[in-house]
């Protein structure tokens, strides 16, 4: 099989945008967002849905992708989705990105993986993981590689799908957060009910809300 050169590989995207990190750990720096097409799983409070509707992407090389990118004059990316994952080239996208000097953060449910990432340099890439409900399934080759463990505290979650053995070196850093689910203040409650739980068992954890839905950024 003849092997496409790597600038030639193509990747479905939905949207390409300059906004600010409006959750987790990096909030408030300014991103690139690159957001691809397609997701396996169907969340009831996805406010992506546009992302998987078949209709809303255009086609694009990988050189195209950056090429875009590069006109916002920012240094770091933020490859989302729906599901960055779903996108069989992505491993090529972001090998690209970090050839050309950019920080790579992949926000992902965590439930698929791609073998190409193993032989990636992986300094510069950021895994942030929001397992979803109902089962917080989360790929067992992802896991060594996540850099940020964030959940929506929403009715369906308890301790029991953060206090995991699968997560232990991830539990023992402070990159756990806590997303009170479309910020409602019922939520913010039980995440401080988590929070304090966690605490028990030596765990810190950070409560942050989408802080760019509070300023009605993209
Ligand atoms: S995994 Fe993310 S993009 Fe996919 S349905 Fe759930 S919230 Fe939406």
């Amino acid at each position: 099989m003849r092997l496409l050169k790597k600038e030639l590989y193509k990747v479905k995207v939905v949207e390409i945008f300059r906004s600010v990190e409006g959750e987790g750990k990096w909030v408030g720096l300014p991103v690139v967002f690159v957001r691809l097409e397609g997701c396996n799983l169907r969340c009831s409070w996805c406010d992506t849905a546009y992302s998987y509707d078949g209709k809303s992407y255009r086609e694009l090389s990988v050189d195209e992708v950056l090429e875009e990118v590069s006109n916002f004059n920012v240094r770091r990316v933020c490859i989302t989705g729906g599901e960055p994952f779903f996108s069989k080239n992505l491993h090529i996208l972001v090998e690209r990105l970090v050839e050309d000097g950019y920080t790579v953060f992949i926000q992902t449910n965590g439930t698929l993986w791609n073998d190409n990432f193993s032989s990636l340099n992986w300094g510069k890439i950021y895994i942030i993981c929001s397992p979803k409900p109902p089962f917080y399934f989360v790929h067992k080759n992802l896991i060594p590689y996540i850099r940020e463990l964030k959940f929506v505290v929403d009715e369906n979650l308890d301790l029991s799908h953060i206090f995991k053995d699968d997560y232990r070196d991830i539990l023992k850093t402070d990159v756990v957060i806590l997303q009170p689910e479309s910020n409602r203040k019922e939520m913010v409650q039980k995440a401080l009910g988590l929070q304090d739980k966690l605490l028990r068992f030596g765990v810190e954890s950070r409560i942050i809300p989408q802080c760019h839905k509070l300023m009605n950024l993209p």
